[in-house]
């Protein structure tokens, strides 16, 4: 690190838990966000001011003015532009010290293995049941820790799937495909601004930790967080034997 890094991060430094060592770690990194709205603007941005050296970021959306309600990275002066645009030129203003790579797609199939192989985690801030289930099946499939999070109304969710360890559960141990229920989404049941902000920061977290190896992540444990009563709950998720998605795994 030069002496501007060693300004830069010098809060993080000064956690003996992360470190010169840990800040180290997280330059040399390489995040995928999947997602460009309420949770992935939080995420990205935080991502990005924490110095994650490589941060791609996918969305295949333009931003409008019903975003700007919560999806933070966007501003009046870039609507019509591609989310994954919009949220960079914010990610590298705040520090032009990263890289960051954007993916104005739907990333699905090959697409999506390909960007998930570089990767080192990998944040689901999609909507959309099929897609958690299509990034879940790919991160189990490469061995790469998913780091998952939710918001509809006043509720959030998140959790860390890491399959790396024998007996974490993955996504489909807690959601198994076919139990579809109905999809709520943001245009018809509304969100609460800061709710998106909060997942998304705590997405970040749980992220840098893997990054930077350090406290305890969410494996195995889901945290429920319910912004009208302002309660959260922890609660513990155990793989299932015979899930569709990692009970075949080779690891
Ligand atoms: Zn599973």
């Amino acid at each position: 690190m030069n002496d501007e890094q060693l300004l830069r991060y010098s809060r993080h430094i000064l956690l003996e838990e992360l470190g010169v060592d840990g800040q180290q770690r997280l330059l040399e990194s390489h995040a995928l966000v999947v997602g460009a709205g309420g949770l992935g603007c939080p995420a990205a941005l935080y991502l990005a001011s924490a110095g994650v050296g490589t941060i791609t970021i996918a969305d295949h959306d333009v931003v409008d003015l019903t975003n700007l309600q919560r999806q933070i990275a966007h501003d009046i002066t870039t609507l019509g532009l591609p989310k994954v645009r919009s949220a960079a030129r914010r990610m590298l203003a705040l520090n032009p010290d990263i890289h960051v790579v954007e993916l104005p797609e739907k990333l699905s199939g090959t697409r999506l293995l390909d960007a998930i192989a570089v990767a080192d985690v990998v944040l689901d801030c999609s909507d959309r049941f099929a897609a958690r289930h299509e990034i879940n099946r790919a991160c189990v499939q490469l061995g790469k820790p998913l780091v998952s999070g939710a918001a509809i109304r006043f509720d959030g969710q998140v959790s860390v799937f890491d399959t790396r360890q024998r007996q974490a559960p993955c996504y489909a141990c807690l959601y198994p495909q076919g139990d579809e229920f109905e999809e709520e989404r943001c245009a018809t049941m509304g969100v609460f601004a800061p709710l998106v902000g909060i997942v998304g920061t705590m997405q970040a977290a749980e992220a840098i930790k893997l990054l930077a190896g350090l406290g305890e992540p969410l494996t195995g444990r889901l945290l429920t967080i319910d912004a009208f009563g302002m309660n959260l709950m922890s609660l513990g998720i155990k793989r299932q034997a015979m899930c569709a998605v990692c009970s075949t795994r080779g690891h």
